[in-house]
């Protein structure tokens, strides 16, 4: 499961796009969650306002074929509340121990497990540092493509530091962050995708966080000086939505 901060607010931007994003389960549960938080209904008024949801968009779906998908969604969503985190702060002394690793991909890696140690505090309501969050999209978050022998070898390196510990149970892949330290706020995290990119960005690498989306990615560098404001993809929608409206101009005025 992806990480979402505030899964209600997401959901609506879903609804209004009629978009199933790239991972339609995920979108469905939080779709269906929405439903049920926003307009206090049952399982059953939810599943059906889903439904709806999935002809919006995409009109030519079958419901036959999507209705095990639609339910596991709804049922998912009973079980689970809506998560609303405003955004992770983290302090200056953990960005001082991130900061002493030897290695860009490792000290991204430490980053990104931090922020997702303090996420799944909030959410477990445990404060133990655990983090449940798969390897590979631990991987994705914190911008590192590297062989699954590297990424054991970081980890390893972080657990002979004392940064993080691996769980006792052999089937469970799950690390525990050690180096959390309230202190003086460094980063203020809103959004977990690209996590890498966002503690490159803190250390004045050439990355800039989208004023559409909210995602933070790598500043193009063709001579322009002109600041960017948003990300490739929302700068191809705003193009796009800019080129109708100038159409739809000249009809009228013509
Ligand atoms: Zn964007």
């Amino acid at each position: 499961m992806s990480v979402v901060l505030r899964e209600n607010d997401w959901a609506a931007s879903m609804i209004q796009a009629n978009s199933l994003g790239k991972k339609p389960s995920e979108t469905l549960r939080r779709v269906a969650r929405f439903y049920m938080d926003t307009y206090n209904i049952n399982q059953d008024a939810a599943r059906k306002k889903l439904d709806l949801f999935l002809l919006q968009c995409d009109p030519t779906s079958s419901l036959p074929k999507w209705s095990d998908a639609l339910d596991f969604a709804v049922s998912r969503a009973c079980k689970y509340p809506a998560i609303n985190i405003d955004h992770i702060s983290v302090s200056k002394n953990e960005v001082e121990k991130i900061d002493s690793l030897e290695g860009k991909q490792i000290r991204r890696l430490a980053f990104t497990l931090l922020c997702l140690a303090k996420y799944w505090n909030i959410v477990t309501r445990k404060e133990d540092g655990w983090v449940n969050s798969k390897d590979n999209e631990i991987m994705s978050m914190a911008n590192i493509n590297t062989s699954i022998k590297r990424q054991s070898l970081m980890f390893g390196k972080l657990n002979e530091l004392g940064m993080i510990q691996f769980s006792k149970k052999v089937d469970n892949t799950n690390v525990k962050v050690c180096f959390m330290e309230d202190g003086e706020e460094a980063i203020r995290v809103h959004d977990f995708r690209n996590l890498g990119y966002q503690y490159l960005m803190y250390h004045g690498e050439p990355y800039f966080t989208c004023e559409n989306c909210g995602v933070t990615t790598k500043a193009n560098d063709k001579g322009n000086r002109r600041r960017q404001k948003y990300c490739p993809e929302c700068a191809a929608i705003i193009k796009m939505k800019q080129n109708i409206e100038s159409v739809m101009r000249r009809r009228v005025s013509s």
